[in-house]
């Protein structure tokens, strides 16, 4: 059992996560026993996180403006507009 560090994204478990090979990218990639997901640290595009779209339309609704937004989550403008043109969309 090798013991990584790493808390688990999803379920929060820090005990569980072991190491998964490397994703497409070179990264590191781990796995998480409790969950059974697995997910990597260093995203290769910030944008690809889980629940970094939830996080753009939270604050730019809450009237953070796109700029403020893309600056504050490490993104690009240009994600930032996509993604809630994406969001209006679904709603
Ligand atoms: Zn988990």
């Amino acid at each position: 059992m090798v013991k990584v560090g790493v808390k688990c994204p999803f379920c929060e478990q820090a005990e569980s996560v072991k190491k998964h090979g490397m994703g497409t990218t070179g990264h590191q990639r781990y796995r998480c026993q409790s969950c059974c997901r697995t997910f990597q640290l260093d995203y290769a595009y910030h944008a690809c996180q889980p629940g970094m779209k939830e996080k753009i339309v939270y604050l730019a609704m809450n009237n953070a403006g796109i700029r403020d937004t893309a600056r504050a989550l490490h993104i690009s403008i240009n994600t930032v507009v996509r993604t809630l043109k994406n969001a209006r969309r679904d709603v």
